[in-house]
């Protein structure tokens, strides 16, 4: 199954500037994915078409199949997004972020609870489950990000530079999390600028540069290239 495919993805921006040219890739159900490439590349512009934030200007993405122009909705449900910013409202307690998130995907008041204390507990968010978000930490709100992204459980998890400006102990404990997310099955695409990164985390690969993908291998290949 493919989890993600792009096909000709071309992004204009409203000053005209071409910030993709024309990319295509796929990423296979399972795969650990790493868009890597300098800033400016058309990363975030990327992951943020396919997460419905950035209007395309011409290509085809589908999400399992899910053509984006046709199923968004179907395609939504598949996808869980971690955007660069935090985008969650700062005076909401933890805990209700998240229970709120779910009730968007229609999930019971039950389950909700029971998955927001699961996340909680294992991103070492718990005992904050009743401060508002505006209290937390850079590295907190970073991992209550991820817990919103899952809440839903979806197939495909999309993160935009999830470690940019943590610390390397949170770095380390974020990447063994995304690591068994990814071995109990949940596909990972993450963006990147740090080679040692996608090194660490992932399978396969697209590397991007001024809108476009310039390879587009497996971590081991590449490596041996170098
Ligand atoms: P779209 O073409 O998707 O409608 P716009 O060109 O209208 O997007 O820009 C969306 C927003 O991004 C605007 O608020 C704009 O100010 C902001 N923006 C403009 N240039 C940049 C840039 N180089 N990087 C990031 N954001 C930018
Ligand atoms: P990356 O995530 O790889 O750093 P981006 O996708 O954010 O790259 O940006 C790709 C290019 O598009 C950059 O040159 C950026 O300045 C430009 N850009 C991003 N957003 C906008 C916007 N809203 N309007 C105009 N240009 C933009």
């Amino acid at each position: 199954t493919t989890a993600l495919s792009i096909k000709d993805l071309r992004k204009v921006y409203g000053n005209g500037f071409e910030a993709l040219k024309g990319i295509s890739f796929e990423v296979e159900e399972g795969d650990f994915f790493a868009l890597l490439g300098p800033n400016g590349a058309g990363k975030s512009t990327t992951l943020g078409i396919v997460s419905s934030l950035v209007n395309k200007t011409t290509g085809k993405v589908e999400v399992f199949g899910h053509d984006l122009d046709h199923n968004a909705t179907l395609a939504k449900c598949e996808l869980g997004v971690v955007p660069q910013e935090f985008n969650f409202n700062m005076f909401e307690k933890v805990e209700d972020i998240l229970t709120t998130q779910a009730g968007y995907y229609g999930i019971s008041a039950e389950d909700a609870k029971e998955r927001a204390e699961f996340y909680l507990r294992k991103l070492g968010l718990w005992d904050k489950r009743d401060q508002v978000s505006r209290m937390l930490s850079g590295g907190m709100k970073r991992r209550l990000m991820i817990a919103r992204a899952l809440m839903h459980e979806p197939r495909l998890l999309i993160l935009d530079e999830p470690t940019a400006g943590v610390d390397i102990e949170l770095r380390r404990s974020m990447w063994e999390f995304l690591t068994e997310l990814n071995a109990e099955g949940t596909t990972i695409i993450l963006t990147t600028h740090y080679l040692e990164e996608a090194e660490s985390l992932c399978r396969n690969i697209g590397i991007i540069d001024h809108g476009t993908i310039i390879e587009n291998t497996s971590i081991r290949k590449l490596l041996k290239q170098l």
